[in-house]
């Protein structure tokens, strides 16, 4: 049976805790333990899938197709563990389920209630499809004491004392602040936080204390006494100058082995960690370094582009290059036609993230012909592939009026909505107009590539499966004219209807792609994209 890690959070959000519950679950993997990490999150959305990225950072997508939270991210590229649909529920899918089945009597006139319907559907999610690990790490978004997290607190107690002593752990993460007029770190934050976990029947065995200063031994043994917890079992836990770092200053101050001991275990040898030593040598020894602009609209919030954030540094520590990302606002290049050459102009290489809507569009597409025309290496992701399908259809196809219906409707529909397409499930269907949740083509989808394209050499495949998430496609009407300009549909689906993969063979490095090759990049194991682009970025400085 799989032994269960509950982790909760205290006094503030943004404490970092998914980070913590991905670098716990890569120390124990690095320990030789087989590790799962699942999320709940409290609100009331049934996925964060229509929430804006303002409100929620970046979806990210699993290969079945679930729209989940960015938390996921960090799970699958601290573990190389590809999460799936079940390791994400919200309070609303929760909630959706229950009344659907009391809408069809299964309760066969019960009274439906918090407890115990809400809390053994908790309890479900928590525990299917376990048996094959050794451990399960649940994390708990929000912050204990918020209304909404109270059934999942429960749901915890509950199973707990279910699975018996030995097999379930709590992990609470709290802040230490400090404040500065009176020179101390304080502890008294933490002291409430986990009497208000305690009174809700759930005593932690370990807290994880972020701080911006060392915790001194006096302070640690404090929150020892006070909150009922091993003064070892007290990890502090300081900012790191790297995401990547972080695992190994878990490790540094005994979170996996602390961990072990709560569960009775012998922490036994120490674990392997050459994968995570390497990638901090690569980060903190960088040969050299690159300016990648990202074109984009969310360019205000980093979390609306997580991974694609860390998939550049992927491809930075494969190149041994440090990689700076320069954000900019497409809008921006609507309203100053100058600033494209000012703000492109240093970058080394240009890319066009995923997005939404028509805003910031133009400016996506100046980009796109700025990169084409001076030779700037381009990646096209989703939207961004989009853009320069538009941009080659308009100058060099000569087709003029080249938009995409995703803006309204259009005598050119170079990009168009698709309403059938063929899954592994059989043929998928949509409604023009119909619901904007859960709607798009979502998931892992297998693409054929042309043997001797530029892509196929990248991959060193010519058969790839990526994630997708999108309503358009670019369309196969004007492939002919759209190649006669020289971009060459070098991916397309297996039965040949959809593009996935378009590239300039002319162009130093021109691709666009229908997916996101973002979301299954990995720092041990760089996204043959992104170790190219940058590679093709790293071209480029040595010739400006
Ligand atoms: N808005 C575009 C579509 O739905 C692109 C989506 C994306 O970039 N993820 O097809």
């Amino acid at each position: 049976m799989a032994r269960f890690i509950f982790i909760t959070g205290g006094v503030v959000s943004s404490l970092g805790k998914g980070l913590m519950a991905a670098s716990l679950a890569a120390l124990l993997q690095a320990r030789g333990y087989r590790v799962r990490i699942r999320k709940f999150d409290p609100y009331l959305n049934v996925d964060p899938g229509t929430m804006s990225p303002y409100q929620h950072g970046e979806v990210y997508v699993t290969d079945d197709g679930a729209e989940t939270d960015l938390d996921l991210g960090h799970y699958e590229r601290f573990t190389g563990v590809a999460a799936h649909q079940s390791d994400n529920v919200t309070s609303g899918r929760i909630y959706q389920q229950i009344i659907q089945r009391e809408r069809r009597g299964d309760y066969l006139g019960a009274t439906v209630q918090v407890i115990p319907h809400v809390t053994d559907a908790i309890k479900q999610f928590a525990q299917a499809d376990t048996d094959d690990l050794d451990f399960v790490l649940c994390e708990i978004g929000g912050t204990v004491g918020d209304i909404e997290s109270l059934p999942f607190i429960e749901a915890i107690r509950q199973l707990r004392n279910e699975l018996g002593r030995g097999n379930s752990i709590s992990i609470h993460v709290t802040l230490v602040p400090f404040i500065s007029a009176a020179g101390e770190l304080k502890t008294k934050p933490t002291q409430h936080s986990v009497r208000e976990l305690a009174a809700l029947g759930v005593q932690p065995d370990v807290l994880v204390c972020r701080c911006e200063k060392p915790l001194p031994e006096g302070e640690r043994a404090k929150i020892a006494l006070f909150c009922n917890v091993p003064k070892e079992a007290v990890i502090p836990a300081l900012d790191a100058p790297s995401i990547y770092e972080v695992p190994l200053q878990y490790h540094a101050e005994g979170i996996d082995r602390e961990v072990l001991k709560a569960f009775g275990m012998e922490p036994g040898a120490a674990p392997r960690l050459d994968r995570w030593t390497e990638i901090v040598e690569r980060l903190e020894n960088p040969e050299g370094e690159v300016t990648i602009g990202v074109v984009g609209k969310y360019v205000g919030l980093p979390d609306a582009y997580k991974s694609l954030n860390e998939a550049l540094v992927h491809g930075g520590i494969a190149n041994r290059v440090k990689v700076n990302i320069r954000w900019i606002d497409a809008e921006l290049f609507e309203r100053e036609e100058s600033e494209i050459a000012a703000k492109l102009e240093p970058c080394h290489a240009i890319l066009v993230p995923g997005a939404f809507g028509e805003r910031g569009a133009e400016g996506k597409i100046a980009s796109v012909r700025f990169a084409r025309e001076r030779g700037v290496p381009y990646f096209g992701i989703c939207f961004g592939m989009q853009m320069a399908c538009i941009e080659g259809a308009r100058d060099l196809a000569g087709i003029e009026h080249a938009s995409s219906t995703e803006f309204g409707p259009t005598d050119e529909p170079v990009v168009g909505l698709i309403t059938e397409w063929m899954s592994q499930s059989g043929l998928e269907k949509r409604e023009a107009g119909g619901d904007l949740g859960g709607t798009m083509r979502l998931g892992a989808y297998p693409a054929k590539l042309a043997g001797n394209s530029v892509v196929a050499s990248i991959y060193d495949s010519t058969e790839i499966s990526e994630r997708h998430r999108h309503r358009y496609e670019v369309n196969t009407a004007y492939r002919e004219r759209l190649e006669e300009g020289g971009l060459v549909f070098s991916g397309m689906s297996p039965d040949g209807m959809l593009p996935e993969i378009v590239e300039r063979p002319d162009h130093p490095w021109f691709v666009g792609v229908q997916f996101h090759p973002e979301l299954k990049s990995k720092p041990f194991d760089p996204h043959p994209l992104f170790a190219s682009f940058i590679e093709a970025a790293v071209r480029q400085s040595r010739l400006v």
